[in-house]
């Protein structure tokens, strides 16, 4: 994403944005997100370059054709406050760009209808729903080559039904924390209803409210699903030809293995047993299930003799019940929890910072550099907003786990990339080297540093 020139000439590079004001402009003007004091700082501090030196945002979720632009947005002066705006005259943006649906300075008093119609476009799919596979039958005309594989080993794997839920995830907010002024971790019941308003506000492309294939209620039953299933199934404008129709159960699970995924409700626990099993991040049989509390998805469809049956299920693991950002290691537990234990000290200092955010990175981001793209996945990202005028801190931090020769090489490459979108900063500090400071001092000094 770049800020380009408006006129003298039309679209020509200015500077290209760096992750963190990438995302912050993702978060305060998609529709779908919700922001932070922190991002909203981030926000307005590109507006008002925007405005001084008259310059456009560019986006690059397409890839025009020759001669043609990519998609432009410009500052507009709302009554409360200033907005983007896609410049119409420019290209449109993909239908899964945050920047495709963005949030207009609302008037009137009904101030909720309009996010009531707009589909929320899950990453890596074209809709909620799988491809209806053909029958059990191979043909060997259709195996389509996988290109660009370069590409796809550096994103995490993450199956097709994990990507629903770290949608969900996303759009619900539930990666993102606020540290400062509020602190605003989210457990169990607030981040279930977060969930809960992402599904009965959004459609998918047809209209259809997500809170039709998901429910956050793990207790219901195989004749319940039936239930929803049959609403599904009787609703005229799903295109069942290529479409599986599927009932998806979404909650925080106390127990995940390979076989099981198991909700503990008011000391009640409810098992669900997929039978293409469980897919779990990062975990193999040998630590499977050792992280818990797990985000967790499960997904049934109606089998070929007419019964409902569990299909497949997927888990991530979350930081606790009372933190329910997601994580990927034990290690990344304790990272993020020294994070926040420190954030919380510098703020109890004289002259603390404005506003401190901190992002969970769910999906790979994109960094350009000369015209050359690389894809990093960070552990996190924390915005550090100092008083006054002063330059707002980025940092990336990096849980390191393991040193092995390979490991070391692959993340010295990245770690590069890193360095030029903000501060890194690793736990432990100087990997991989061996180092006598704590993570903990290390961040902190770095936090001082900048608001100094
Ligand atoms: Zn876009």
């Amino acid at each position: 994403m770049n800020l380009v020139r408006k006129k003298d000439k039309r679209g020509q590079f200015e500077r290209t944005l760096l992750i963190y004001e990438r995302e912050a402009l993702h978060q305060v003007f998609s529709n779908d997100r919700k922001y932070a004091e922190a991002d909203l700082r981030i926000a307005n501090q590109l507006l008002d370059e925007m405005d001084r030196k008259e310059l456009w945002v560019e986006c690059d979720c397409i890839e025009p054709e020759e001669g043609q632009e990519k998609p432009f947005n410009c500052e507009v002066k709302g009554k409360k406050r200033a907005t983007l705006m896609h410049v119409h005259t420019s290209g449109h943006h993909d239908e899964k760009c945050p920047l495709y649906r963005l949030i207009r300075e609302r008037e009137g008093n009904n101030p909720t209808t309009e996010a009531k119609i707009s589909p929320l476009i899950p990453v890596g799919g074209d809709d909620w729903l799988p491809e209806k596979k053909k029958a059990a039958k191979v043909n060997p005309a259709e195996v389509i080559p996988r290109t660009s594989r370069s590409r796809r080993k550096q994103i995490k794997p993450v199956p097709a039904l994990g990507r629903k839920l770290l949608t969900l995830i996303q759009a619900a907010g539930l990666n993102h924390l606020e540290l400062y002024p509020a602190c605003s971790t989210k457990g169990l019941t607030a981040a279930i209803a977060a969930i809960n308003e992402v599904l009965s506000t959004n459609t998918m492309r047809n209209g259809t409210y997500l809170s039709e294939l998901f429910t956050c209620s793990p207790w219901l039953n195989k004749n319940d699903i039936d239930q929803m299933l049959k609403k599904l199934e009787s609703g005229s404008d799903l295109n069942t030809s290529n479409k599986e129709l599927c009932i998806y159960i979404i909650g925080l699970a106390k127990i995940v293995t390979k076989e099981e995924i198991v909700f503990k409700i008011n000391g009640k626990l409810f098992t669900h047993r997929p039978e293409a099993r469980v897919s779990i991040n990062g975990e193999n049989s040998h630590n499977a299930g050792c992280r818990e509390p797990y985000w967790a998805i499960l997904e049934y469809r109606r089998g070929q003799n007419g019964m409902v049956y569990c299909h497949a299920g997927y888990a991530h693991a979350a930081e606790s019940l009372d933190n329910t950002v997601p994580v990927d290691s034990i290690k990344e537990k304790e990272t993020l929890n020294v994070i926040i234990k420190a954030c919380d000290f510098v703020c109890r200092q004289k002259n603390p910072p404005v506003a401190i955010s901190l992002i969970k990175p769910l999906f790979s981001m994109k960094s350009v550099k000369d015209g050359v793209e690389d894809f990093i996945h960070p552990d996190f990202i924390l915005n550090v907003v100092p008083a006054g005028d002063g330059k707002i801190a980025s940092f990336i931090i990096e849980t390191m786990g393991y040193d092995l020769a390979e490991y070391v090489e692959r993340k010295g490459r990245t770690h590069e990339v890193m360095r030029r979108e903000g501060c890194l900063l690793t736990d432990p500090p100087g990997w991989p080297e061996a180092s006598e400071k704590s993570f903990n001092s290390y961040l902190l000094s770095h936090i001082f540093k900048a608001i100094k």
